[in-house]
């Protein structure tokens, strides 16, 4: 039986393990179209090698990263470990460099993965009072040498922001590749690419996705035979994404421009109450004149909104005091913001930082809040309303 297309407008889930192929030249025509870069074949193989319904998500996130390749993957750190993979050679000493403000699972990854396992030698560049010092910059690359430098665009949970512009043209100039991870900032605040970033990465469960219903990650260049190299790599290792979660994730997309400007204007009128209060000694929030990397975002993002991350923290006379005004802020908003470990749900919600970053930051006073894409009066009411209530 030849299955025949129906008219639906949008790609179905194709769950299939092993596409039908008739015969041999069918089988002939399907392994040669496999190796084609070229979208879309006549005949699919397997779907951990290439599936309809992955590519048809890929062609959304393209279409936002604006990148000419886009591969999906099972998850952001699938994402990242594909993306470092395709510079990892056998006998290149050379060290790879990573800001130090990057998602905590990338760092151990890089540390206990990368550095013990694969023995790459992993650097850490630093700011300096929350930030990236150019020069600096330039004369770590010169010493080191770096094969790679990887960076966030929005850091987490300090929402630090480098002169990514600056930091690109430097690294150009002596031939270090750049890996970019976009999450945060997504392509609608910067397209790292467009500006010379190499390979750009996504976690595709939080903002692209959008509904905290799946998880998803995904690798985005320009380059043609770095691409092709990541979709062998995601083939021999088997990263791919399910078809399923393509499908969701293909359809939640089209609204991440709706959602995500939104959850910007929301995090910007939080920021702002959140600074007006007396029980608050500190908001971070690029989009806030004292924070440390305000015009580097402004330069970065233009006028388009600083992103849907807030972080602040409680005052106190001491660490015990702060730590008792987080905790009962947390329960008395706990029935309409819930405290869960991801980001760029539909709902606000948030996540004691001392919790989850432990040693590197301590405070105990301190919150990061994820803003959803509700009204702006829905959450600005129950923030001033909690706020109210801590003594
Ligand atoms: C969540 C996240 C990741 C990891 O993504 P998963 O989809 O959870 O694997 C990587 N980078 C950043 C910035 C993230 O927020």
């Amino acid at each position: 039986m030849k299955n025949k297309p129906v008219n639906s407008a949008r790609m179905p889930i194709y769950r299939d393990s092993g596409f039908e192929l008739y015969d041999a030249e069918t089988i002939a025509e399907a392994y040669r179209g496999e190796s084609d870069p070229e979208r879309i074949p006549d005949h699919y193989l397997y779907s951990r090698y290439r599936n309809p319904t992955v590519e048809a998500a890929e062609l959304e996130v393209q279409k936002l990263e604006g990148t000419k390749w886009t591969i999906l993957v099972e998850s952001g750190m699938a994402a990242i470990d594909l993306a470092v993979s395709l510079f990892q050679d056998a006998g290149d000493k050379r060290p790879w460099l990573f800001f130090s403000e990057i998602y905590g699972g990338t760092i151990s990854f890089a540390d206990e993965i990368l550095e013990k396992r694969r023995g790459i030698d992993i650097r850490e560049f630093n700011p300096v009072n929350g930030k990236y010092n150019l020069d600096e910059f330039e004369s770590v690359v010169r010493n080191v040498r770096p094969k790679l430098v990887y960076v966030e665009i929005i850091s987490n949970p300090l929402l630090l922001v480098p002169d990514a512009i600056g930091i690109f043209s430097i690294a150009k100039k002596y031939g270090v590749k750049i890996i970019v991870d976009n999450t945060f900032a997504t392509p609608y605040l910067f397209k790292p690419a467009d500006h010379g970033a190499d390979i750009v990465i996504h976690s595709a469960t939080k903002y692209f996705s959008g509904h905290g219903n799946l998880t998803a990650g995904a690798v985005c260049g320009n380059d043609e035979a770095l691409m092709k190299s990541a979709i062998k790599y995601r083939r021999y290792t088997g990263h791919m994404l399910s078809a399923d979660d393509a499908y969701r994730l293909s359809t939640q997309i089209l609204t991440f421009s709706l959602r995500f400007k939104q959850q910007c204007l929301n995090a910007e009128a939080i920021a702002a109450l959140l600074q007006g209060s007396e029980v608050i000694s500190r908001v971070w929030y690029p989009g806030l004149k004292d924070h440390p990397a305000h015009n580097e975002a402004k330069i970065l993002f233009g006028n388009k909104g600083f992103g849907g991350m807030v972080t602040f923290d409680f005052a106190g006379k001491s660490p015990a005091e702060k730590r008792r005004r987080r905790n009962e802020f947390i329960e008395t908003v706990s029935e309409k913001i819930k405290v869960i470990p991801t980001l760029g749900d539909p709902r606000s919600i948030i996540m004691p930082v001392e919790s989850v970053w432990g040693e590197k930051y301590p405070e105990p006073g301190m919150l990061r809040m994820s803003l959803g894409f509700e009204e702006t009066e829905e959450i600005t009411g129950i923030i001033t309303d909690a706020l109210k209530k801590i003594k």
